[in-house]
Order: structure tokens, then C-alpha cells, then sequence
């Protein structure tokens, strides 16, 4: 008969780690329930939700820490400053609200869906992921973390107890763009995220900009952030160049052709840094 554990502490749940490396993690259940259908009686499943030091979500003067346990809406209710709007606007994007009071901030990043919506936020926003396992803590970046398609940087006996971001800043200014088949409750044909920071002249002096559902992790554009420094918001337009997206390799599956995604992200990359510059 498979397990299903629920631990009170990060120490019991460890301990079951250690016993059991198998043991598949259960958060919000939106992602793993689907996923195993009619097998969800035939695996072992450990529970996290009972434990306390998992929960919330903490805005220090340094960093916002999310827990493992903090669902989508938790985010969204926070006051944050500009900078996190994108975070808050990809967690609106998840699925419908149900799925949002469920779904953790954490367990998108565990899934690593390529069209994990908050994975692009999170990595506009040079995001840390803090892991626990049987040597201690550790925290490791985000672009690091998500290795491939439902692949992620775990070693045996671990587990991610929270998200940790450097607050940007105090002028830094945010945005998501999903592009999907319909408006609303649905999977990303693309997604964008932008971080911008400016100067009192409208120049941008700081530029992070982060695509998914278009190769089979999300990318960062390098060369773009860089290309970006020092222009205003009349000269995006101008600045986006082909080889811009050539890290990027969309495929071609039941939400949209590779060229149309191809074609896609260029618009919804002008646009994001365009809402981030006018937030
Ligand atoms: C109807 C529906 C619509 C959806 N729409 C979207 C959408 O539009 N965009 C989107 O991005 N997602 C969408 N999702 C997917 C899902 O809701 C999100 O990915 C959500 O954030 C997952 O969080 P969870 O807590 O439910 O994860 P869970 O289902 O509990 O876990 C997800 C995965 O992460 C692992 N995991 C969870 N927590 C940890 C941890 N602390 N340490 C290590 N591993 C862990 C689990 O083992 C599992 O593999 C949708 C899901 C449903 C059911």
C-alpha cells in the first residue's frame, strides 16, 4: 500500500526523505493530482501542507521571501512595490482563481512546465531557490534550478522550502504578457516577462527580460537588456533585432505553430517593456 505522509515539521519531513527519495511532494495538488490520474492511489505522496515554516509571504527591506506553501493569491493580495507587478500579474494568469487559491508560487517553479507562467516572472526577477535536504540548506538561482522539460536541479532527500528575490530597485517597474488561445483559464502559447529600471530622464538603465512556453526551459535575452540601456520608450520599437530570439526553439503543438510563436514574441516583448516604462 503507497504512503501518504503528512509531516509537522521540515525535520519529519526529511527524515521521510531520507527513508523514501521517491516520495513525490504534494503542495496545492493542481499540478499532481492531473498528472497521475487514476495512478494517485499507486504513489507514494508526502503531503507538505502541515508544515508552519513553509507558509507566507515576507517583504523585507532586502528581499521578498515566498514559502513554499504560499499560493498564488497570497501573492496577488500582497502590497508590493512596481517592481514585483510581474509577479503578481502572472499569478492572475494561472488558471482560474480555484486554481490560484490552491496552486503554490513554488510548486509552478517544481513543475517545470515550459509554460509554467510564474517560472518567467520569477526569472525577470533573478529569483533564488532555497532548498532543503539531508546536508543543510542551500539556495541556488532560479535559471539554475529549472533544468529541463519537468526537470529541476533537486538532489535525492531535498526539497524547496521558499523563493527568495533581491528587492530591485525603488524605481524598477514590471510586466507579464501571456499570450494564450483564449483570454482566460488557459495553458500560454507564450509568455514575457520585463523588469525595467530608468533613470528621471526616461532612460533605461537597467533591463530584464524573460520569455517562455518558446524552448523547453525559459530564457533570459541577454543581448537585448544590454541593447536596451540608455534608450526611452520611443526607440523600442527599434532596438529588438532577430538575433535576439535566436536562443529561443518554439515547437509546434496543440496550442500554436512554431512560427506563430516565432512571430509572437517579438510583439509581446516590444509590448511588455513598453506597459513595464508606462507603469
Ligand atoms: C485547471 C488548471 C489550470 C492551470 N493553468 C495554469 C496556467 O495557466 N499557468 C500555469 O503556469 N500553470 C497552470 N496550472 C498548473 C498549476 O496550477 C500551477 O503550476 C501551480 O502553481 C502548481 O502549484 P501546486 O502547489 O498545486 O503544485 P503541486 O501540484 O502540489 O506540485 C507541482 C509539482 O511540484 C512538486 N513540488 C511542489 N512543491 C514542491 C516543493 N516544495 N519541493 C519540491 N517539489 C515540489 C510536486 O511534486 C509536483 O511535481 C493549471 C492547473 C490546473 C489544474
Amino acid at each position: 500500500m503507497p504512503a501518504f505522509l503528512r509531516p509537522a515539521t521540515l525535520q519529519e519531513a526529511l527524515a521521510h526523505l531520507a527513508q523514501a527519495p521517491k516520495l513525490r511532494i504534494l503542495a496545492g495538488g493542481t499540478d499532481v493530482y492531473p498528472t497521475l490520474g487514476d495512478e494517485v492511489a499507486r504513489v507514494a505522496l508526502m503531503d507538505i501542507t502541515g508544515i508552519e515554516a513553509l507558509q507566507g509571504v515576507t517583504l523585507s527591506d532586502s528581499s521578498l521571501r515566498i514559502g513554499a506553501l504560499a499560493t498564488w493569491t497570497e501573492v496577488q493580495r500582497m502590497e508590493l512595490p512596481p517592481a514585483f507587478a510581474a509577479l503578481q500579474q502572472a499569478g492572475r494568469e494561472v488558471g482560474s482563481p480555484q486554481v490560484q487559491n490552491s496552486g503554490t508560487v513554488v510548486g509552478n517553479i517544481c513543475n517545470a512546465s515550459p509554460a509554467a507562467d510564474g517560472t518567467v516572472a520569477l526569472l525577470a526577477l533573478d529569483a533564488e531557490v532555497e532548498i532543503a535536504g539531508p546536508q543543510g540548506t542551500r539556495e541556488m538561482p532560479l535559471a539554475d534550478f529549472v533544468t529541463g522539460v519537468r526537470q529541476v536541479a533537486l538532489q535525492a532527500g531535498e526539497f524547496v522550502t521558499a523563493v527568495h528575490i533581491k528587492r530591485p530597485d525603488a524605481a524598477a517597474k514590471s510586466a507579464f504578457l501571456k499570450l494564450g488561445a483564449r483570454r482566460y483559464l488557459v495553458i500560454s502559447i507564450a509568455m514575457v516577462a520585463a523588469l525595467i529600471e530608468c533613470d528621471a530622464q526616461g532612460k533605461i538603465t537597467g533591463a530584464a527580460i524573460a520569455v517562455g512556453a518558446c524552448s523547453p526551459v525559459a530564457q533570459r535575452l541577454p543581448a537585448l537588456e544590454k541593447r536596451l540601456i540608455g534608450l526611452g520608450k520611443a526607440d523600442i520599437a527599434g532596438a529588438l533585432r532577430p538575433e535576439d530570439f535566436a536562443g529561443l526553439a518554439p515547437i509546434g503543438d496543440v496550442r500554436a505553430e512554431a512560427a506563430y510563436r516565432s512571430a509572437s514574441v517579438p510583439v509581446l516583448v516590444r509590448r511588455a517593456i513598453t506597459r513595464a516604462l508606462e507603469a
